[in-house]
């Protein structure tokens, strides 16, 4: 039925850059025979999911949305990829993604922008626009995206599904094309609050294979669905319903408040005068990481190779030059100027400042209250085409995502309403690090 609706709608919506239709059909037949035959099954046995491009699935292409990878085939698997598989889950393919997951909107793809199933007039989101896509034109189960300023909670609130940045190093980078590491997550997609706890129950915990990795008890996010939230008291940070925000996404956001505060939560607002500080600081962050993490590819060792050079140094330029898109050079070349000597202090060491002042005030916040309460963006999704020209509103689009990462949070985004264009409106939960319980509990109530 999946494999049915994506050859569909897919043409319209745009969510895969590869479909392993053969393979699914194999991985799902498999699945019956071990169900007919009473063989032990995965937990997600036979559920038909999809991953976005940048998460290594041995076998099959992982692209990044980049030319320089057009043809590259991971020899292994993401740590996620290869515990989803232990689970039985059907892959059906990799999901379209703004190039090295720089990008809100998905239109700084390689291959082909994806489309807002709500309204195929307007961007889906990004950078995992292909995987928020997919989950809502219900073209695959769920989906894995990754996060380093937005990127999953973002495209999930655009096209009105759940997704979830969980607690920076709890969910394992083995495998996922790096763009900026202290800021990369993986987190999936999911039509629902419940099946976002359950999949995250399955990809959660420690591994040793990536350096950040979180050594913590990891218990079950299932088991705290259902709880009551009376007493838990929530904040509203003022800075993010302040300019810029459509009125009717704060007036539904401010809405899920009441509706917390009628169950049994205490609201209140709070000042958070750092928030203005985080968008600056996590394009000179992020841009600084991409620059040394993108230098690998130099068309020696994989990606794409210029055909024809002069001299090695020439070898690099061309393969750089035609292999990377627009917005590629523009990170790297703005992470290059902040780290190059004579400019790391004034940019580089007071980004990473600004960065310890941020973290100290969610730190703050979290010492009286559980959760924060904020609009997942400030507008509802835009039309395509419309900030593709203009960087700079392009990067506005992410303030209310972007201080998360910078912190290192736990936060998700789920559907709180529509505008009067009838596009879905995204409210974002924060919690402390590692209380993904306490979060999802709340999310589910107010579900
Ligand atoms: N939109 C942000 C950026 O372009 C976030 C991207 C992401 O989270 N991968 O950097």
């Amino acid at each position: 039925a999946y494999i049915n609706q994506i050859s569909q709608v897919d043409d319209r919506v745009g969510a895969y850059i590869t479909c392993t239709s053969d393979e699914a059909l194999k991985k799902a037949k498999e699945v019956d025979d071990k169900r007919v035959k009473g063989e032990k099954l995965g937990k997600l046995a036979g559920i038909p999911i999809a991953i976005k491009d940048n998460i290594c699935t041995h076998g099959i292409k992982t692209t990044c949305g980049s030319k320089m990878l057009e043809d590259f085939v991971p020899p292994y698997d993401a740590t996620v990829t290869k515990k989803l598989k232990a689970e039985d889950v059907v892959i059906l393919g990799k999901l379209n993604m703004d190039e090295f997951a720089m990008g809100s909107s998905t239109e700084n793809s390689y291959f082909h922008s994806t489309k807002n199933p709500w309204d195929l007039s307007r961007v889906p989101g990004g950078s995992s626009g292909g995987s928020a896509a997919a989950v809502a034109a219900k073209e695959a189960v769920f989906t894995l995206g990754s996060d380093t300023g937005g990127s999953i909670r973002q495209p999930a609130g655009y096209c009105g599904v759940v997704g979830m940045k969980p607690t920076y190093g709890t969910v394992s980078r083995y495998g996922l094309v790096a763009f900026a590491s202290s800021l990369d997550q993986i987190g999936p997609l999911t039509k629902d609050v419940k099946d976002m706890a359950l999949v995250l129950d399955h990809i959660m915990g420690y591994d040793p294979m990536d350096s950040s990795s979180a050594n913590v008890d990891y218990t079950s996010l299932t088991k705290h669905l259902g709880q009551d939230i009376k007493g838990m008291k929530i904040a509203l940070p003022k800075e993010y319903f302040g300019q810029g925000i459509q009125e009717e996404v704060k007036t539904n956001v401010l809405a899920v408040a009441t509706l917390l505060q009628d169950m049994g939560a205490i609201v209140e607002e709070v000042n958070m005068n750092m928030t203005d500080l985080a968008l600056s600081a996590y394009y000179i962050i992020s841009s600084a990481e991409a620059s040394s993490n993108l230098a690998r590819y130099d068309g020696v060792k994989y990606g794409h190779r210029a055909n024809e050079y002069s001299s090695l140094l020439d070898l690099y330029k061309k393969s750089r030059s035609e292999g990377f898109g627009q917005e590629v050079k523009r990170r790297i070349m703005l992470g290059t100027y902040a780290l190059s000597s004579g400019y790391y202090d004034a940019y580089y060491k007071k980004a990473q400042q600004v960065r310890t002042l941020i973290k100290g005030e969610f730190d703050e916040v979290f010492n009286q209250y559980d959760m924060i309460l904020t609009p997942t963006g400030p507008t509802t999704a835009f039309k395509c085409g419309e900030k593709s020209d203009n960087p700079i509103e392009m990067y506005m689009n992410d303030i209310c995502t972007v201080p998360i990462n910078i912190a290192g949070l736990p936060a998700l985004s789920m559907n709180c309403g529509y505008d009067q264009q009838h596009m879905p409106i995204g409210v974002q939960f924060i919690a402390n690090a590692f209380q993904e319980a306490r979060l999802l509990q709340m999310a589910y109530a107010y579900e």
